[in-house]
């Protein structure tokens, strides 16, 4: 026998194996509201306009080819990216950018790069990385995978449903002075739960008395309040405060880009020099891991943010989108009073993005599943996105059946 026959079976991806189970369920009513994707209100996945008009455009420009982009990607839509994420008034000189694969590999790269130069603080051989509790699933293994010790604060209140704010000013603070602190840049997924303005500057200032370093996960800019150049403020102000920050930015969800994995990893440096080196030992960690990004989907955002009228129309996308889903997760707790819950639903409707975290336990959501063949996550995250008006009723008549 091979090696082969002493590899054994690993455990199947928590959210990509409920949207197998999805798929192989043959049930009609069924209902899938795991995935955090978009779907439009006939639960159809949904090409924004302006993103199709950049494609057709790109399919008949004479000078598109499909060669290699360099390996920190494309510099003009990096420049693009990054004037989305910061502002446009931001000093470019100072932001080293690359090109990723979409938000995951953004963290990939960044996790590696602060892993490397990040320096370790005393007795410990890892950098330490504070990750919310609880945070995308993905983050811990993409961390632990970049060598770094992955640690927890406490973000959520399970009591209060809201966020757990005591809790993340105590972990932050006892934290080993330079840590590195995740932060969810809006749209906190999966708990919909962002800090106030005021809470920020807050944690702002704890994190520079602490000399901690921030690594800001953009995933949802514009899914928060509609408007992108809201859901940037959060970042906008670390960086107006001082930080180094170093930001993961996916096009996935507000761009409806998801396979086509484009992203940015970026570090705000403190000069021009600090830049250049920075950006040489970004593109030495991705030389060997990939040697340079896919070129469609960075085209298309390129396209759209060089262009007035696209660039509008994509904000009314956006909003579409972000509107669509707000509407959602009011009428889920609408509904879920018509059928008789009697239960506090109001942090749903206080939550943001594209969840709602219900607050239901595993086994309710087992049951949900079960007797209902509605997919979720078991830590009682809807994905709102999942929800329209053929299935709403539905879906709240089971919550209230298992939650009663
Ligand atoms: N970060 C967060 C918080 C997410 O929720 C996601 C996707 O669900 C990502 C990053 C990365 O997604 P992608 O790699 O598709 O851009």
């Amino acid at each position: 026998p091979s090696y082969l026959s002493n590899v054994p079976e690993g455990p199947p991806d928590a959210i990509l194996g409920i949207a197998e189970a999805f798929k192989s369920c043959t049930d009609e009513r069924k209902v899938n509201v795991c995935v955090g994707a978009y779907r439009d209100s006939t639960g159809k996945p949904w090409i924004l306009p302006s993103v199709r008009k950049a494609e057709e455009r790109l399919l008949v420009d004479p000078t598109v080819n499909k060669e290699y982009a360099p390996i920190a990607g494309d510099a003009k839509y990096v420049d693009l990216a990054l004037g989305f994420a910061y502002g446009t008034d931001a000093d470019m000189t100072k932001l080293a950018g690359v090109q990723t694969l979409s938000g995951t590999g953004a963290c990939r790269v960044g996790g590696h790069f602060l892993s490397k130069f990040v320096p370790k603080p005393e007795g410990m051989d890892k950098v330490p990385i504070y990750i919310p509790n609880p945070t995308w699933g993905n983050h811990i293994a993409i961390f632990n995978n970049c060598g770094m010790d992955v640690r927890r604060y406490r973000y959520y209140n399970s009591k209060t449903n809201r966020l757990d704010y005591d809790g993340l000013i105590e972990d932050l603070k006892e934290a080993p002075e330079g840590s590195v602190i995740l932060l969810h840049a809006c749209a906190h997924n999966p708990t919909g739960c962002d800090p106030t303005m005021e809470q920020w500057k807050d944690i702002s200032d704890l994190i520079k008395s602490k000399k901690h370093h921030c690594f800001f996960d953009s995933a949802y800019q514009g899914f928060a309040s509609g408007d992108a150049e809201a859901d940037a403020s959060a970042l906008r102000l670390f960086v107006s405060e001082g930080h180094n920050v170093v930001l993961a930015q996916s096009f996935a969800k507000n761009f409806g880009l998801y396979g086509e994995r484009t992203g940015t990893l970026s570090v705000v440096c403190n000069s021009l020099e600090e830049r250049s080196a920075v950006m040489s030992q970004l593109k030495l960690i991705i030389r060997p891991m990939y040697s340079s990004p896919p070129i469609h989907g960075s085209s298309i955002v390129k396209t759209v943010l060089t262009d007035e009228e696209l660039t509008a129309e994509y904000y009314d996308n956006c909003k579409e989108m972000a509107t669509r889903i707000n509407a959602m997760r009011v009428k889920l707790v609408e509904v879920l009073k018509e059928v008789g819950s009697e239960h506090d639903w109001s942090h749903v409707t206080e939550q943001i993005g594209m969840f709602a975290y219900t607050g239901m336990n595993s086994d309710m959501c087992d049951e949900l599943t079960s007797k209902y063949s509605i997919f979720l996550t078991r830590d009682g995250r809807i994905s709102l996105a999942g929800l329209n008006d053929g299935n709403i009723e539905y879906v709240a008549k089971a919550v209230h059946d298992v939650t009663a």
